[in-house]
């Protein structure tokens, strides 16, 4: 079956090209133009992602995403945020309220199915409930079940604020996270007054990973991720 999008952007021009796009990646695409309409429409279509627009009329794409998370239908529905350049802090207020990704502007097509690949295919995977404990990548190997880290067949000492937080990381590549949200989500109620600075906590964590720091991805201006693999 097509999965289907909903797409949500007040300019007619991007619109019509992503609709256009998509439809040939075989994709079932229902549009909006504004907000109001838009969160209507993605309520009566439960589609299988939706790319919303930050600013739009009568409801910004940050509200929407806000009011998806809070309803239990739609709560793990994947969002894509599309932004303009220099709108790093309305990014970062995005990802906060729950968006799974975003894509600036100007944009091509591959970037953008791309990442709407790797987000379903995401989604799919913590579907299945792969939450798992033992994460291996390149040379690394995770395992928060026996608290252990190696990095490339050696042990490598991270402490127990260090291991959630690359855990949490690997256990969603590609994925980018806000300061805030490693916070609460990896570090949460475990941390410490003197756990709170996570730039601190991935400095130390990309010093113990050598070779393998590259991993762990810094985005100017919004958060970490871990690096995707390459399919
Ligand atoms: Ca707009």
């Amino acid at each position: 079956m097509k999965k289907s999008i909903v797409v949500i952007e007040d300019e007619s021009d991007i619109l019509e090209v992503l609709k256009y796009n998509l439809e040939r990646e075989g994709y079932r695409v229902r549009t909006c133009r504004d907000g109001e309409s838009g969160l209507r429409l993605v309520r009566e279509e439960n589609p299988d992602l939706v790319l919303l627009d930050l600013m739009l009329p009568s409801l910004d794409g940050i509200e929407i995403c806000r009011r998806l998370r809070e309803d239990p239908v739609t709560r793990s529905l994947p969002v894509i945020m599309l932004t303009a350049k220099g709108e790093e802090s309305d990014v970062v207020l995005g990802l906060g309220v729950g968006a799974d990704d975003y894509v600036t502007k100007p944009f091509s097509t591959g970037e953008l199915t791309a990442r709407i690949r790797a987000v379903l295919r995401r989604t799919e995977l913590s579907e299945i409930g792969q939450e798992q404990e033992r994460v291996e990548r390149d040379g690394l190997v995770i395992d928060v079940g026996r608290h252990l880290v190696t990095v490339d067949g050696e042990r490598a000492s991270l402490t127990a604020t260090e291991l959630r937080l690359l855990h949490f990381l690997a256990t969603h590549p590609g994925r980018v996270f806000t300061r805030d949200l490693l916070l609460g989500r990896a570090i949460g109620e475990h941390a410490f007054v003197g756990d709170r600075n996570i730039d601190v906590h991935i400095r130390s964590i990309r010093k113990k990973l050598g070779d393998h720091r590259d991993l762990l991805e810094t985005i100017r201006g919004v958060g970490y991720r871990f690096r995707e693999e390459e399919s």
